[in-house]
This record gives structure tokens, sequence and C-alpha cells, in this order.
């Protein structure tokens, strides 16, 4: 592969002769990366979560936590978690945001970031109110020239009103990241109202969502269709822990441009549980891969989301899973054109990772990404 100034791939082809400039390298090359979804202010809660607590037990300890760093310490994090992203091989990220914190600095990131301004709040009386914020929020993003726009975070910690709004707003923008199945304790909130979440929330004085008698991605469906969606309207789930069959069948039926991110690491730190990964790839998912953030992970590494996957679905193709990884991703983006895959005319970046068992095709625990391009 032959590489122009900029990183734009001019040539791809047997190494027929070898130059002064020619580069050899022990491991696999693979385009940069794209975390499709991470949460990068939170980076300040490294190490400071429980594992296992559940979903519950999880907004407890967010709620608890959120703010104990300063500031300062808090950009900090930001900055120094976006400069390892880059040099571990990210080239685009997905990222949410409740804040404007991370904002100057992904303004200032080679690393391409296109960010939902995520929007929750229980109660229908605050509606108005937390539109005004986040419509100013991406004011602000704006203001910093970064690609923004408002998303819903979940079923469970929306109204239904705040959601239909909300979900209308992010398919005028052409995106929409939402939190989906990623606990089974959603899953009972919504088909009989009872469970950890339902207990959390009436315990706050809190209102909770419909009791539908069915899975939480149809209820959410529902939404999309009550407030129109057209074709060509990008819509991320994110997680899918506990998905199944019907749910997926039917989000395929409603939205066109529908991609599933996965976040393996970070389900199992919460819930010990991982999506069925199987049955999406039988349903021909377009699958992508997220870090989430460091309160539910212990690094953001796309590489050790890799080896999880390897290690609990043997069966699954390393070439698969790199698809996922690069090429699903910048699909989601709107950034094919540029990233994801090795083309000509491309600038994808170029990743390096080592320590490959090659007689098998798989990554090793020594397994590490670097950046060379
Ligand atoms: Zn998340």
């Amino acid at each position: 592969m032959t590489l122009d100034d900029d990183g734009t791939i001019i040539e791809i082809g047997q190494l027929t002769h070898e130059t002064p400039s020619t580069e050899f390298y022990n491991g696999i090359i693979v385009p940069g990366f794209v975390n499709s979804h991470c949460h990068i202010e939170l980076s300040h809660l490294q190490d400071k979560f429980e594992r296992n607590s559940g979903m519950a037990g999880f907004i407890r300890q967010i709620n608890r936590l959120r703010e104990v760093a300063d500031k300062e310490a808090r950009l900090k994090s930001i900055q120094y978690q976006m400069e390892q992203l880059y040099s571990s091989g990210v080239s685009a990220m997905a990222d949410i945001s409740n804040c404007n914190e991370s904002f100057e600095t992904k303004s200032k990131s080679k690393l391409y970031t296109r960010t939902f301004l995520e929007v929750f709040g229980t109660e229908e009386k605050d509606v108005p109110k937390i539109e005004e914020g986040v419509i100013s929020l991406t004011q602000q993003a704006q203001s910093f020239g970064i690609d923004a726009a408002p998303t819903p975070h979940s079923c469970y910690t929306m109204s239904k009103k705040l959601l239909q709004h909300i979900t209308k707003i992010a398919i005028d923008y052409n995106w929409l990241s939402y939190h989906n199945q990623e606990s089974w304790e959603e899953e009972q909130l919504l088909i009989n109202g009872t469970g950890p979440l339902a207990d959390e929330y009436n315990n706050r004085g809190l209102s909770t969502p419909p009791v539908t008698g069915e899975s939480a991605l149809l209820y959410f469906l529902d939404i999309v269709k009550s407030v129109g969606i057209s074709d060509t309207a990008k819509v991320l789930l994110v997680h899918n822990t506990f998905t199944n069959k019907e749910s997926i069948q039917k989000a395929k039926d409603i939205i066109k441009e529908l991609y599933w991110a996965i976040c393996p690491l970070s389900n199992l730190f919460i819930h010990q549980a991982l999506p069925p990964l199987q049955l999406m790839r039988r349903e021909g998912l377009n699958i992508t891969i997220g870090t989430d953030s460091l309160s539910s992970n212990h690094t953001l590494s796309i590489v050790e989301e890799i080896k999880t996957i390897q290690n609990f679905f043997p069966d699954i193709p390393l070439i698969e899973i790199l698809e996922w990884s690069c090429y699903n991703g910048a699909k989601f983006l709107n950034k094919e054109d540029v990233l994801g895959s090795f083309e000509v005319g491309k600038r994808p970046g170029v990743v390096l990772i080592d320590n490959i068992d090659y007689s098998n095709f798989k990554l090793t625990d020594l397994s590490r990404s670097t950046r060379l391009i």
C-alpha cells in the first residue's frame, strides 16, 4: 500500500520491489477504528464504579459520582482519553454528551467525532425546559464547529412526550443514537412495570414509561412510527444486550438505515451479560462496536472489545469483527467515502495490531493496537 503525505491511499497491491521508504511490521494492519458509542465526558469516572450493579445500581452510582472530580480534572481526563483513543487507532467516534465539557477538545482533535446531545427527563412538565436546554447546547456545539444534534437517551429515563419530541428532532437531523434493551430490568419495566428499575423510579417519586406488555424496543418503534422516519435517517441502537428476534425484525421493517452498536465490556461490567450476537448475525444486522464510558469499562480500547468478542464467540471470524470495528461504524457516520476500509482515495488511518495468532487468525491476550498513520 502506498500513501500520500496526508495519508490518502494512492496504490494497493503486492510488494514487487522495496524502496527506501518501504516499512515492515510484525502484525496485521487495519484501517482506523470507529468507536460507535462512547461518553468521553465521563472519563474521570475510571475505576470509580462497582461492577455487577445492574442498571438501577448503575444509575445510583452515576447520580452520586458524576461530579465528584472538579472541572479541571474532568477536562484533563477528556483530553487524555481522546489522545489515547487516537494513538490506539480510533479515527472516528460517535460520542454522547450531556454538557459542553468535551466540545473544545473535540474541535481540536484529529479524531472525527459526531456528538449526540443526549436528553433525558421522566416528568412531562419538564419537557419545555429540557428542550430549551438541548437547543442551546446544540448551538454551543455548532459554535465549536463540531457535528452535533440532540438525541433521546432511553425509554426508561424519559417521559413519552419527551421521547417523542426528541426522537422527532433527531430524525430531522438524520442521526439518532438510542440506548436500547441494555438490561433485563428495562425489559421488565415495559413488559409488566416491575423490577429493580421500576422500584428505583418509584422510590424516588419519578414517573415511569407506560406498561405496554411488550419488549422495550417495540415501545420505541411505535414512537418512531408516530413521528415518521425517512429512508435516509440513520438510527443506532446501542447495547441490545437483551434484544430478541421479534424486536429485531420489527426494527428492520420500520427503519431502513439501522445500526446496532455493541459494547461487550460495558455489558459484562454492569450486567455480566452479552448481546445475542449469533442471532444478530443471522438477522444480517449492521453491527458496530463501542467502548461505552470509563464508568462501566476499565479502558477505551477497540482491541480489548474485539478480544472479548473472540473469547465468548470463538466462531466469529476476526475479519468480520474488524468490519464491525471499522467499516460499519464509518457507514453509520456517513464517512465511508474516507474512512473504514483500505481503498484508493480514502484516508482511513493505518493501524498495526501486533501479537497475532496467525495459524488461527485471531488476536491474542498480548495484542495491542498502535496508529502508524
Ligand atoms: Zn451509553
